[in-house]
């Protein structure tokens, strides 16, 4: 008798974005000629640069001859675009061999994963408001009781909160946590990590023999030299933290497919050999993952080349001129707002102490603005909302001048 994982009936109901396409729906039905603008989803949008594309299609040509045709390549990545990798974090000053390396078909289901490595009894702790995937995938190893709607949170899972005067990045627990997730610059508040935060969290973790997943999907949107592009700009931090990253938000492969995750030799849980982690890791991937394709990560190679480099960076320097211009609306339009500064997303305090939900259905039904409620990212989001910017440079100014020239009338009619 095959019995089912119930785990996943404690799962919250409902995810978000599901339900933000739900009410969108709904009311371009009941108002069919009414345009609405999306400011909501964390996706790219912007063409893939030249030099990439040319080394795509030439992957391509050559699957299509017997004499450069390649079938399953290393589970762990191929050597050529992990000596890349190697070379790009050796650019910001930090040493990582390559073979430490592990290329994904993506960040998300790294971060999904990587707790196999450790015990069901671990005590989890998660930064709140995070990316769903850190809980998520917690709850369904069991690793949580049910979900509380009173604390808005599963029990036996350690919430850090991120508040506004710690520029919602959060301290190190109190009690003693075996797993700790973080992300920098964090989705979806676009808070960045400083040098001194993300030290206290390394000198926590080694102290407690915990380990730090570190999640620097969207690192490349830093342009302040003061922040920490990764973990291991921080000494010691690969005795205790595993980075996950990916080529989604930093060269537009969302569609395409590529990550990596580092599981630095050195790195240790409390009851760990050396080097163990590690290795446990690689024949994980190598039994249950047959590799990236071979397709996006000749992409991958073209993205860190000093051509590729520059041209990704064009793209996210776009995005984060959307950024710009969807802060001065917000703020033109009285609004309170965060992030956007080394993140492509702007996290905005609700007006009049609004909830989140309240506030989005505001912007949807008298702004025509799609954004996505802070509070379906943890209890820390409530009062918030995140603002994406992505999307093409046209669709954004619209978005913003609708919110400039509807939401005091709109708040106003609220008031009355
Ligand atoms: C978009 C995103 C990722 C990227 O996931 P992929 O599976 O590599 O596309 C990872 N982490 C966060 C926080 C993200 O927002």
């Amino acid at each position: 008798m095959a019995r089912i994982n119930g785990n996943f009936r404690k799962l919250a109901a409902g995810y978000l974005f599901p339900e933000v396409a739900r009410r969108a729906a709904s009311f371009q039905k009941e108002q069919p000629n009414v345009k609405l603008h999306k400011l909501g989803i964390g996706n790219t949008t912007e063409p893939l640069p030249p030099s990439i594309i040319e080394a795509l299609h030439a992957k391509v040509d050559a699957l299509s001859h017997a004499a450069t045709y390649s079938g399953y390549g290393d589970e762990q990545g191929s050597t050529a675009l992990r000596e890349a990798l190697s070379g790009y974090y050796r650019s910001i000053n930090v040493q990582i061999q390559s073979d430490e390396f592990f290329i994904s078909d993506g960040a998300k289901a790294d971060a999904a994963n990587l707790q196999q490595l450790f015990t069901e009894d671990c005590t989890v702790a998660i930064q709140n408001p995070a990316y769903p995937v850190y809980v998520d995938s917690n709850v369904v190893a069991g690793r949580t009781g049910s979900y509380n709607d009173l604390i808005g949170g599963y029990r036996n899972l350690v919430y850090l909160d991120g508040r506004e005067e710690d520029g919602f990045f959060p301290k190190p627990p109190k009690e003693k946590v075996d797993l700790i997730y973080l992300c920098s610059p964090n989705n979806p508040t676009g808070a960045v990590a400083t040098f001194d935060q993300l030290r206290s969290f390394v000198d926590y973790a080694r102290a407690h023999k915990a380990v730090i997943i570190y999640d620097a999907a969207y690192a490349e949107y830093i342009s302040d030299p003061n922040l920490p592009k990764t973990i291991y700009q921080i000494p010691g931090a690969d005795e205790c933290a595993i980075e996950i990253n990916s080529f989604s938000k930093f060269a537009g492969f969302t569609g395409v497919r590529l990550g990596w995750t580092i599981v630095p030799h050195r790195l240790l849980a409390e009851d760990s050999q050396p080097d163990e982690l590690h290795k446990f890791w690689f024949r994980r991937q190598c039994t249950f993952f047959n590799g990236a394709s071979n397709i996006a990560q000749a992409g991958g190679l073209a993205v860190l080349s000093e051509g590729g480099l520059a041209e990704c960076r064009a793209v996210i320097a776009y995005y984060m001129e959307n950024a710009r211009i969807i802060r001065e609306g917000l703020k033109r339009s009285g609004l309170t707002v965060f992030g956007g500064d080394n993140a492509p997303y702007l996290w905005v305090k609700t007006p009049k102490r609004m909830r989140s939900w309240d506030f989005f259905d505001l912007l949807l039904r008298q702004c025509h603005v799609i954004t996505t409620p802070g509070s379906g990212f943890g209890s820390c989001g409530e009062g918030y909302i995140r603002i994406s910017a992505f999307g093409h440079r046209e669709a954004i100014a619209e978005a913003v001048a609708s919110i400039e020239h509807t939401l005091a009338k709109a708040l106003e009619v609220l008031h009355e």
